[in-house]
């Protein structure tokens, strides 16, 4: 790989839907690198089990990220493990600089870079990382066997997460801001039979408190009546969602006001051979079988765009 090298396509991120793309793109014969800067796979790779992809009936998310990438490497994608720290415009070609400092020129860009666990923004949550507070039951539920724990949010991710919490811990607390849950029915109807999750409803955590070592409180303010209140805790499990990793994001490219980027149904962005997938670009549902679909239309779409560059200058 040399700084002059033209990639007909260059993918930015190793998710389900980078690794997607770059498996068609190589089966349909564009020369193609991805970048990605940490483990292949994405969010998925630290996921406790999947059962919505469809025809693989439960696996791990991290057994799946390891499939997607042999898949894809079976067909010859070169993957680099690297940091993109910056993605340029052109006329012609388009531009990624890397860790490194080499910079690399490619007809089109598919960015794949996913997305980040929101943080709740609240005194203590990052002075207590790693020490109480966390951001995946998965990775650190384990530490808090026999112990009570506070779950903060109402999406799938934080149910999922507390049913998985209440067969370790002593007692799980489910904390949500509002009356009504925003997760799945299933998920649900699965919650509302663990009798080890008591649910606090229309409350927010304000503060997350301890003894300067470790978590043992959290401060709490009741939505409606603005009522204060505390619980004692072990832990607190912060699945509030994600924000789009789009610090590389072109100031030319469109993104919507919480900062994902605006595509049209090819996966295309407002810059002509700039693709955005997966959970990068605002779409309605974020699952892996979708960022994966994200991932075929981007790389059909940038075959053809491809194709029809070089047509124009034949
Ligand atoms: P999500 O659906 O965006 O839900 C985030 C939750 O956190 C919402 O209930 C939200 O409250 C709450 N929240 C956001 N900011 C908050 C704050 N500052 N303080 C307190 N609460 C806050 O996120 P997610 O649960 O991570 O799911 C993301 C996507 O992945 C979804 O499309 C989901 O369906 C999918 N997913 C699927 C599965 C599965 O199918 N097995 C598992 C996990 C995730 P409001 O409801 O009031 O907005």
């Amino acid at each position: 790989m040399a700084n002059n090298d033209l990639y007909e396509v260059i993918i930015v991120g190793g998710g389900p839907a980078g690794l997607t793309a770059g498996l068609y793109c190589k089966r349909a014969a564009l020369k193609t690198v991805l970048f990605e800067k940490g483990m292949p796979g994405g969010q998925i790779a630290i996921s406790k089990d999947v059962e919505n992809y469809p025809g693989v009936e439960g696996i791990t998310g991290f057994d799946l990220a390891e499939k997607l990438l042999h898949h894809t490497q079976s067909f010859g994608l070169n993957v680099v493990s690297q940091e993109v720290t910056s993605v340029k415009t052109g006329p012609d070609t388009h531009s990624v600089e890397l860790g490194n400092g080499d910079v690399l020129q490619a007809m089109a860009l598919i960015l794949a870079a996913g997305g980040t666990m929101r943080k709740l923004g609240v005194p203590g949550e990052a002075e207590y990382l790693g020490a109480g507070v966390s951001y995946c039951a998965t990775c650190d539920g384990f530490f808090f066997k026999d112990k009570t724990v506070v779950v903060v949010g109402g999406g799938d991710t934080a149910v999922e997460e507390s049913i998985y919490l209440s067969r370790l811990a002593k007692k799980v607390y489910l904390i949500h801001r509002r009356n009504t849950l925003r997760a799945s029915n299933i998920l649900q109807s699965r919650l509302n039979a663990e009798p080890g999750i008591e649910m606090i409803w229309n409350t927010i955590v304000t503060d997350i408190r301890g003894d300067g070592r470790t978590v043992n409180a959290v401060s709490l303010e009741n939505t409606e009546s603005g009522e204060k209140g505390e619980l004692q805790t072990d832990g607190v499990f912060v699945l509030v969602g994600y924000s789009p990793n789009n610090k590389l994001i072109p100031p030319a490219v469109s993104t919507d006001e919480q900062g994902f980027v605006i595509t049209d149904d090819m996966c295309r962005t407002n810059v002509p051979g700039l693709f955005a997938v997966g959970d990068l670009r605002r779409k309605f549902a974020n699952q892996i079988v979708v960022a994966a679909a994200d991932g075929c239309i981007a790389a059909l779409a940038a075959a053809h765009y491809v194709q029809t560059r070089k047509s124009a200058v034949t």
